[in-house]
């Protein structure tokens, strides 16, 4: 069925599971991977980490570092941009913003920094001076900011996971995170952004269309919402596809040694073999009422396959993240 060498462009690999990721690539036909922030959330030196990198994929592996949160005293997004030219120097292709930005991080006086903190200009300013792009991760699920009870559609996987439930007073809504976020690439028109997890609203193609046509700055991945994304009228997020072929990159949101987040139950390299083929069922097929990729964790609910052309699959599959991440041609 599916023959096209793929660039995932969404994963979280521990240096220490460069083995296993080999066999994942080799058994799915992955030509590279890129692989996001796991440096620093999980406080692996950065050169110790990117050699290990390098030694074992060379070329096949494209690293993007995140900000280090955790000193937000005076002047901390100057101090961002700096980090960031000094990892891009030594082989860094991108930058990666996790979650936390909008919900979690606090600058030094214990106030949350929103998305859009005109503090953190700099940083956004010295991506677009670089030339790499920002995988930029903003609110999660919609279901995540609705009631903790049985009627959430992922009640199942909250309950495992109960800090993954944003619908405490503390947090912003869903909407008003995505608004700071588009008002970021309204303000930073020459920085390119993706927007992990189709944009973060898998549920409202209505809505990431819209922010596609306002922001031609913007592209999206499909990281880890098919679930989501396959449930609309198949029609409709086929038609989604085909608008935006040259804006839409694929990733999978692969997790190895990153243990609140390692995909569930699918541990072992023959675990992640029915977990890519349900990516290729999705994009490929004409199938219907099939499993998402890591049915069940998010939800019990099935997807329809979109069927999508050789010539959109490429994009999807390779040409759009090399044109996002001009690095990965050199
Ligand atoms: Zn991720």
């Amino acid at each position: 069925m599916h023959g096209h060498p793929v660039i995932d462009a969404h994963v979280h690999v521990h240096p220490d599971r460069i083995e296993t990721l080999i066999a994942v690539m080799e058994a799915n036909n992955l030509s590279r991977v890129v692989n996001l922030g796991i440096l620093e959330v999980l406080g692996i030196p950065f050169q110790e980490g990117m050699r290990a990198f390098c030694k074992a994929l060379g070329q096949r592996m494209v690293y993007f570092s995140a900000p280090d949160f955790r000193d937000t005293s005076l002047g901390f997004g100057e101090r961002m941009a700096e980090d960031l030219e000094r990892k891009v120097e030594a082989g860094a292709c991108g930058l990666k913003i996790f979650k936390w930005l909008g919900l979690r991080y606090k600058d030094a006086d214990g106030n949350l920094i929103p998305v859009d903190d005109p503090r953190l200009d700099p940083l956004w300013a010295k991506a677009a001076k670089l030339g790499v792009p920002v995988l930029i991760h903003t609110a999660d699920p919609v279901a995540f900011f609705q009631p903790f009870d049985e009627r959430n559609e992922r009640w199942e996987e909250l309950r495992r996971h109960p800090d993954w439930h944003f619908g405490g007073p503390e947090f912003l809504e869903h909407d008003p995170l995505l608004e700071q976020r588009n008002r970021v690439l309204e303000r930073h028109p020459g920085t390119i952004f993706s927007g992990a997890h189709l944009g973060e609203y898998p549920e409202n193609l209505a809505y990431v269309d819209a922010c596609l046509e306002r922001y031609p700055n913007l592209y999206v991945d499909t990281s880890a919402r098919i679930g989501e994304m396959g449930r609309n009228p198949v029609e409709e997020v086929r038609a989604f596809f085909l608008k935006h072929q040259d804006r839409v990159i694929f990733g999978t949101d692969l997790v190895l040694g990153w243990e609140i987040f390692e995909n569930e139950g699918q541990g072992n390299v023959a675990g992640f073999k029915p977990f890519y083929d349900a990516h290729w069922r999705f994009f490929e097929t004409d199938e219907r009422q099939i499993e998402y990729p890591g049915f069940p964790t998010q939800g019990r609910w099935k997807v329809d396959a979109i069927t999508l052309p050789d010539e959109v699959l490429e994009k999807l599959y390779v040409g759009n993240t090399l044109r996002l991440i001009p690095r990965l041609k050199e």
